[in-house]
C-alpha cells in the first residue's frame, strides 16, 4: 500500500462507517456520511478543473468543514494550504499568491477578510463559503456538495513524496514560510503518533489545537485512521472545551499551553466531572513543572508534553514517561514530562554545539537541537536558499537551544534568537519565566533581553496579573533574585493587561521588543 494519506479515510470507512466520525456546529456525521460529502467535495472541485499538483486554500477555524477538505484535496492529488485566522488581509494576499491557490474555502465568520483583497488575488479563480446560516454572494459549500456525486471518486495515481500541504509557519520570529510536506511525511509521521499517543477507536479527540496550523494539521490522520471521533470546537474558549468534555466525553485533547492555564483559571466556574482517562498533549512551548502537577491534580487529566515544528510535521519528541521508568518518584517524573521529552520512533534527535558535535548527555551542556526523520519536509516552497540553511546533510537544524539529560530527555532551552546574553552568560528566556510563574499573583510573563550598559544585555519582565491581583516591580526583581543566580534576575518590569500571542497561543517576544524599543524611544 503506498503511504499515502487517503488511505486512512478508506480504512476507517471499511472497518469503521456507522460510527461518529466528525461532530461541529452542532452537527454529526458517520465515516460512511463523512466519506459521501468527501467524494462530493472531490468531483466538484475536478469540474471546476482542479487537477493533481494545484493548491487549494482553506481560512477556516476548526469546522467539519475543514476536516473534510482534508480528503476531498487529496483525493485529487492537490495541495492543501491552510491559513492562520488571525492574519491580516494583506497576509492572506500574500500567502494566495504565494501559494498560486486556485480555490480558496471561506469560513462565513471570516469572509469580510477576502473581500477586502478579492480584486487583487492573482490566481484563485472560486471563492466557496461554508456556512452554517445566513447567505452571501459566493458558491455556497453545502449546495456545491449537494451538486456532486457522492460515489467512489476515482483517484489520481500519487507518488508518496508528492507535496500534500504548503503550511506556513507561525511566524513567530520573522515572515512566514511555506513549508512543502509530503503524504511519506505525514503518513509515517501519523503512525509514529498512534503509536506514542496510543490513539484507539474509543478516543473521543476534541480539536482544540487550530487545524490551520502544522500542530493541529497533523491531528486528523491519525484520530482518522483509528476510527475516533473528531469534535470540531469553532471556538475554544474554557467554556466550549469543559462542555465538550462533558458532552462528548473527550479523551484526548491538543493544545498550547496558555489555552491550558485558561482552563485551570476557570476551572471553578465549570466545575463537572472530568473524564478519568482523558489526557492532554501539550505542544508548542514549555511550561513550568509545577504546571504539570496542577494539570494532574486539578483536572485530573495525564498530562503529555510534545516538541516539533512545522518543518518536521511536527512532533519530533515526547515526554510521556516510559513504562521502564514508572517506580520514579512523583517529583522525577513530573520534572520529566515538563521537558520537551525523548526522541519518537521514526526520528533521530540530537544536540550539537558549534563545531557539529554532539554534546554530552550530562543535562548542561547547551547546543541546538537537530533532527533528522521521516517527518521533516521536502523543503520552503520557492525558497531555496531558505531550505539550504535548515537542512544541512540531512538534519534540519531547528533554531532551538536545548540539553539532554541521562535519559535522553531533551529540554529546550530556548530559542536561539530569545537567549539573553549578559555579561558573556547565556540565559535562558524561559528559565526566568519559570521562576516568575510561581509567583502568585503572576497570570503570565514573558522574558526578553533588553540593552544594558554594563552588561551589553540584561532580563526585562512583561508581565499580567491574576484580576484582583497586585506587585510592585521591586519585589518581582526581588522575587528573582532569591530564586536565580543573580546575573541571571530581572531588571525591570512592564505591566500589560495582555501578552501578544500567535493563533498558536505562543507569545511573540519579536513584538515585545518592538513594544520596548518604541517605549524607551
Ligand atoms: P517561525 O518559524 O515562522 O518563526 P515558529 O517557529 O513559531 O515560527 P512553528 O513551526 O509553529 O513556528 O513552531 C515551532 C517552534 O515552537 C519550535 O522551533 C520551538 O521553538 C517551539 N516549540 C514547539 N514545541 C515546543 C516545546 N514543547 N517546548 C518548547 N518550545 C517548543
Ligand atoms: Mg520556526
Amino acid at each position: 500500500v503506498p503511504l499515502i494519506l487517503t488511505q486512512f479515510l478508506d480504512h476507517a470507512v471499511k472497518l469503521y462507517g456507522d460510527k461518529k466520525a466528525i461532530i461541529g456546529d452542532e452537527r454529526v456525521f458517520t465515516y460512511r456520511e463523512m466519506n459521501e460529502r468527501v467524494n462530493q467535495l472531490s468531483d466538484g472541485l475536478r469540474k471546476l478543473g482542479v487537477k493533481k499538483g494545484d493548491r487549494v486554500a482553506f481560512l477556516a477555524p476548526n469546522t467539519l468543514e475543514m476536516l473534510e477538505g482534508f480528503y476531498g484535496v487529496f483525493q485529487l492529488g492537490a495541495v492543501m494550504v491552510p491559513l492562520n485566522i488571525r492574519l491580516k488581509p494583506e497576509d492572506y494576499l500574500y500567502i494566495l499568491n504565494h501559494s498560486g491557490s486556485k480555490v480558496l474555502f471561506v469560513d462565513q465568520d471570516l469572509y469580510n477578510l477576502i473581500l477586502t483583497i478579492k480584486e487583487k488575488l492573482e490566481t484563485v479563480e472560486e471563492i466557496i463559503v461554508h456556512y452554517y446560516d445566513g447567505s452571501c454572494d459566493e458558491v455556497n459549500y453545502d449546495e456545491f456538495l449537494e451538486a456532486h456525486s457522492k460515489e467512489t471518486f476515482h483517484r489520481e495515481a500519487l507518488e508518496e513524496t508528492d507535496v500534500c500541504s504548503l503550511l506556513y509557519t507561525s511566524g513567530t520570529t520573522g515572515n512566514p514560510k511555506g513549508v512543502m510536506l509530503t503524504h511519506r511525511n505525514n503518513y509515517l509521521h501519523a503512525l509514529t503518533c498512534m503509536h506514542h499517543l496510543r490513539v484507539t477507536d474509543d478516543d473521543v479527540l476534541a480539536h482544540v489545537l487550530p487545524m490551520f496550523h502544522v500542530n493541529g494539521w497533523g491531528s486528523p490522520f491519525y484520530y482518522t485512521a483509528n476510527g475516533a471521533t473528531q469534535v470540531c470546537l469553532r471556538k475554544a474558549t474554557p467554556k466550549s472545551i469543559f462542555d465538550a468534555v462533558e458532552k462528548h466525553g473527550v479523551t484526548v485533547m491538543h493544545m498550547a499551553p496558555t489555552v491550558l492555564n485558561s482552563l485551570l483559571q476557570h476551572y471553578d466556574e465549570h466545575p463537572q466531572e472530568m473524564k478519568q482517562n482523558t489526557r492532554v498533549f501539550i505542544a508548542g512551548s514549555a511550561p513550568p513543572t509545577a504546571f504539570v502537577n496542577r494539570v494532574e491534580d486539578e483536572l485530573g487529566w495525564e498530562f503529555i508534553q510534545v516538541y516539533g515544528m512545522t518543518e518536521s510535521s511536527p512532533l519530533s519528541t515526547i515526554s510521556r514517561i516510559r513504562t521502564h521508568f514508572k517506580d520514579f518518584s512523583r517529583e522525577e517524573q513530573s520534572r520529566l514530562k515538563a521537558k520537551a521529552g525523548y526522541q519518537m520512533i521514526g526520528t533521530d534527535v540530537k544536540v550539537v554545539n558549534d563545531f557539529g558535535e554532539e554534546v554530552a548527555w550530562n543535562g548542561k551542556e547547551i547546543g541546538e537541537l537537530i533532527v533528522r526523520g521521516n517527518g521533516v519536509m521536502k523543503g520552503y516552497w520557492k525558497n531555496e536558499e531558505a531550505t539550504m540553511e535548515a537542512i544541512r546533510d540531512g538534519w534540519l537544524y531547528t533554531g532551538d537551544m536545548a540539553v539532554v539529560d541521562e535519559y535522553g530527555t531533551v529540554g529546550i532551552v530556548d530559542r536561539k534568537k530569545d537567549v539573553i546574553i549578559s555579561g558573556g552568560e547565556n540565559i535562558s528566556s524561559i528559565e526566568v519565566e519559570g521562576v516568575l510563574y510561581d509567583h502568585p499573583a503572576i497570570l503570565e510573563a514573558a522574558v526578553i533581553a533588553v540593552p544594558h550598559e554594563k552588561w551589553g544585555e540584561t532580563p526585562h519582565a512583561y508581565v499580567v496579573l491574576r484580576s484582583g491581583q497586585n506587585a510592585a516591580e521591586e519585589e518581582l526583581i526581588q522575587f528573582t533574585r532569591d530564586k536565580l543566580a543573580h546575573f541571571k534576575a530581572i531588571t525591570g518590569v512592564t505591566f500589560v493587561d495582555e501578552l501578544p500571542k500567535n493563533a498558536s497561543g505562543k507569545i511573540l517576544k519579536v513584538q515585545l521588543r518592538n513594544e520596548y524599543w518604541e517605549s524607551v524611544g
